[in-house]
């Protein structure tokens, strides 16, 4: 299986997943891209997976399901390009030979959903959508702070190896703020450094993992005594989990 992050829009990634000959996509905010990269591989569009009701992860459906009569599986509670198949969180989608779990995730979008794949050449997958991103998490358009947390807490208990596929290249900004948040974080810092490096060469910095974001991620650290110190510093009530949380999310928001 190949794993291919198309880059769309100033910063979104349209990941394509294939096996020399049928593929996969999630979050297809563009069509033109993706049919250039089928093109120019030969693949076969077999499914679009779509993780939450926004533009830039839904604009080129309708066009890719016109030009290539793919299945397309999206939330059940959102507005979508019809048809397709609505999915909730529990299901098992069987696509490319593989078997990829639909769990629910409210916080970015009421409805939002992520895809979860055991097993691709040895390392599981995860497509989070604007969920958890590397270094931060997506901002609470529709969902309250503890929905955010339990999502992102759900996503957290997945296996270390867990390749992190978000769809957008926020980790130097996001890495910015996490070490104002987190400045005694070590492996953070080390990341950073990393990430600079990639980001000079204009590389991708996905996929993360799920071993790496537990490590530098503040989002997933609001049970940290630094991280919970730090948010006490921008909302002096922050105190359990939950209200951590809100307090960073919110100083992220004013963050420059
Ligand atoms: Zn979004
Ligand atoms: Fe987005």
């Amino acid at each position: 299986m190949k794993l291919i992050p198309l880059p769309a829009f100033t910063d979104n990634y349209i990941w394509l997943l294939h096996d020399a000959q049928q593929a996969l996509v999630v979050d297809p905010g563009d069509a033109q891209p993706v049919l250039a990269a089928l093109q120019q591989l030969g693949l076969q569009l077999q499914a679009i997976l779509v993780t939450h009701h926004h533009p830039d992860h839904t604009g080129g459906v309708a066009a890719l399901r016109q030009a290539t009569g793919a299945k397309v599986f999206g939330p059940a509670r959102e507005v979508m390009p019809e048809p397709l198949t609505r999915i909730n969180g529990g299901e098992q989608l069987q696509l490319l030979g593989l078997s990829f779990d639909v769990i629910d995730v409210p916080g970015h979008t009421a409805g939002h959903i992520a895809y979860y794949c055991a097993n691709v050449d040895d390392a599981p997958l995860l497509f989070c959508g604007d969920t958890l991103f590397s270094g931060g998490c997506g901002r609470l358009f529709e969902g309250s702070p503890a929905q955010m947390l339990a999502s992102l807490d759900t996503l957290a208990a997945l296996p270390d190896a867990t390749r992190v596929c978000c769809t957008h290249e926020y980790t130097l900004s996001n890495l910015k703020f996490a070490g104002v948040v987190d400045p005694g974080n070590e492996a953070l810092a080390r990341y950073t450094a990393s990430v600079q490096g990639l980001r000079q060469r204009q590389q991708p910095t996905l996929p993360s993992t799920l071993a790496l974001e537990r490590q530098i991620n503040p989002f997933l650290r609001t049970r940290q005594a630094a991280v919970m110190q730090a948010a006490q510093g921008f909302d002096a009530s922050a105190r359990d989990a939950v209200s951590v949380f809100a307090a960073l999310r919110q100083w992220k928001n004013e963050f420059r």
